[in-house]
């Protein structure tokens, strides 16, 4: 998958500025305030119809215009297409074209460009709290499984359904009669949770180990483990013999659920664990391996992507250099080789070997000669 041009008018600070992409790296480099996040946030929209750092769709549009038009040619699927959007100031919809030709919803408009995102919030994800880790497995297993997608929704219906009744069965005991419904079918959907992360997690932590290990010549070795209940030791076992040990502990924590009122068992509460070399990233990493970690879980991420749908999304990796030593830099820069990558930079002395450099300064984007 490779995104061949892209057009903003009255998009964010651009009023009219194109872009022609390389095939591999693409680094735009730039001062504060330039435009570089504008122009990844556009991409992003093209690719899946909302913006990353807003809802409100009247920020995208240029101060004082009527209207933003973003529009991209995308090599996918051995094909040429463009995708354009054009948003209107007021309560005008939106409107959304596949090739010239108008579509009514933005469903029609999937999968023709893939992205995956990586922007300074991601850069912590290691060391902030479970759920930011279970939201990176939930959100690629929803797009790759519709089966899982499910299976998530029904666990997360029952187990908010079950913390309502553990908080009110005090007042009304009667309540108490759902709770084996409920624990019956967080048991079903709730296997089929842990066995489908976990075995997600099993394939990114391999492909994230090899990029990892190229990231630091070597030198570091990345490991993972998903963690749940505690009757579970296999957590990618069959879903059957998940369900038997998820029973197991709903038995063994009934009476704790009832006395804390709030639904203490079950994968709503899971994490994974990230180690370098045999030690926790989140206790012991330095900033500048926790954000290699991140990343290296990020280039996995597409490479499980591409193994599913058969092409590569665009990588997009917003001000990720600070923090990195050089080795690390020049990793991120020259060394990833496969797919199209789009990378934003302040160091305004940086090149790249691997593709294209431009320069984006108030809204315009020029390439900087090799
Ligand atoms: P940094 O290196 O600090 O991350 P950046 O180059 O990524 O900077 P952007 O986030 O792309 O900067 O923002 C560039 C400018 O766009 C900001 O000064 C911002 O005020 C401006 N901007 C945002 N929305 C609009 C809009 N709707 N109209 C005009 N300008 C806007
Ligand atoms: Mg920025």
């Amino acid at each position: 998958m490779r995104l061949l041009d892209l057009r903003l008018t009255g998009f964010r600070n651009y009023e009219d500025a194109c872009c022609a992409f390389d095939p591999g790296v693409n680094l735009f480099v730039g001062e504060n305030a330039q435009g570089k996040t504008n122009l990844l946030e556009a991409i992003c929209y093209l690719s899946r119809g909302a913006a990353f750092r807003t809802r409100k769709e009247a920020e995208l549009i240029h101060f004082g215009s009527e209207f933003a038009a973003l529009e991209a040619h995308v090599f996918s699927y051995d094909r040429e297409q463009s995708l354009k959007t054009v948003l209107f100031a007021g309560r005008r919809p939106r409107q959304l074209f596949l090739s010239g030709v108008k579509k009514p919803s933005r469903e029609a408009l999937d999968g023709v460009l893939n992205t995956v995102l990586f922007c300074p919030e991601d850069l912590m994800i290691l060391k902030k709290g479970a759920a930011d880790r279970r939201k990176l497995l939930d959100d690629a297993l929803c797009q790759l499984r519709p089966r899982y997608a499910r299976a998530l929704e029904e666990y997360r219906r029952c187990a908010a359904q079950k913390a309502a009744v553990l908080r009110d069965w005090h007042d009304s005991p009667r309540l108490l009669d759902l709770l084996p419904d409920y624990d019956e079918r967080m048991a079903q959907t709730g296997a089929i949770v842990i066995h489908t992360r976990a075995r997600y997690l099993e394939q990114l932590a391999a492909r994230a180990a090899v990029h990892h290990a190229a990231f630091t010549a070597d030198r570091e070795q990345l490991a993972c483990v998903y963690q749940t209940v505690s009757t579970v030791t296999d957590p990618t076992a069959q879903t059957a013999e998940l369900y038997d040990r998820l029973r197991e502990h709903q038995e063994s924590h009934r009476q704790a659920e009832l006395a804390a009122g709030q639904c203490l068992s079950g994968p709503h509460k899971d994490d994974f664990e990230l180690s370098i070399n045999g030690r926790s990233v989140k206790t012991y990493g330095s900033q500048g391996q926790t954000r290699t970690a991140a990343i290296s879980l990020k280039l996995a991420e597409r490479d499980l992507f591409e193994q599913d749908t058969g092409e590569q999304p665009v990588l997009l990796l917003d001000d990720v250099l600070s923090e990195l030593d050089a080795g690390r830099q020049d990793f991120v820069i020259n060394c990833i080789r496969s797919g199209q990558v789009l990378i934003t930079c302040c160091e305004t002395d940086r090149l790249t070997t691997a593709g294209r450099t431009f320069r984006v300064e108030a809204g315009r984007v020029a390439e900087v000669e090799n």
